[in-house]
């Protein structure tokens, strides 16, 4: 095989996965998993090991197992804590938008708030410089505000989450609640996350559903799959 096949085949692996034993662990990086179920992608980084679906079941009967979604965060859940450490920083900032980001270690296994330097900022955006980094750090939650405004995914916004990380935006920081939205980044695909501001954000999820309803879906996910948060 060419060895540049080899190459990328080793950055990208591709696993059937197993039907009577347990998915093999993995070092970080990703691979493709092909499952009874569909095709997924796994993420593995020092503060993340997640599993995402990428298509439905294949057109075709296959002989493995099945996979199941998930989403897990070495450092447990995102610290309340450092996130309103960052909302206060967010209203100090006011009129302009504010960035920080907060940045995981992997010797201490912890994640510590850093405020981004900006290089040109306004009330309707901000360009910033990412805050340096020791060798064991990764930034592993991107976080900006939209100062009065409310939080939405801008077209920088997309443009921006890049690579692998949990992104959040902040906005009408001059209420008592701020409203806010988080996903998680992976490759250029974007999964809303649940998060404790969200009671008072639109929240993209089906309009027709009875509120009831809803809120049981909403739960079921905090509860099951993305419960990323210390509250
Ligand atoms: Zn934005």
């Amino acid at each position: 095989m060419d060895m540049r096949d080899l190459a990328l085949q080793a950055a990208c692996p591709v696993v059937a996965a197993p039907r009577f034993g347990p998915l093999p662990d993995m070092e970080n990086g990703q691979r493709i998993l092909l499952a009874a179920n569909g095709v997924f992608v796994q993420v593995k980084l020092d503060w993340l090991n997640c599993i995402q679906q990428l298509s439905h079941e294949l057109p075709i009967p296959l002989p493995y197992g099945g996979v199941e979604e998930r989403l897990a965060f070495t450092f447990g859940v995102l610290p309340i804590r450092l996130i309103e450490d960052f909302i206060a920083a967010g209203r100090r900032g006011l009129p302009n938008e504010v960035a920080g980001a907060l940045i995981y270690s992997r010797r201490s296994q912890s994640l510590r708030l850093a405020l981004c330097e900006p290089i040109a900022v306004s009330s309707q955006q901000i360009d910033y410089r990412v805050p340096a980094m020791e060798a064991d750090e990764t930034l592993a939650v991107d976080l900006h505000t939209h100062g009065y405004g409310r939080p939405f995914w801008s077209d920088k916004d997309d443009r921006d989450d890049q690579g692998i990380k949990v992104a959040g935006v902040f906005g009408c920081l001059h209420q008592p609640k701020p409203q806010a939205l988080f996903r998680l980044v992976v490759n250029g695909s974007f999964r809303s996350l649940p998060h404790p501001w969200q009671v008072d954000t639109a929240y993209d999820a089906e309009p027709d559903l009875e509120p009831g309803l809803l809120r049981r879906i909403l739960n079921f996910y905090q509860g099951r799959r993305f419960g990323p948060w210390n509250i």
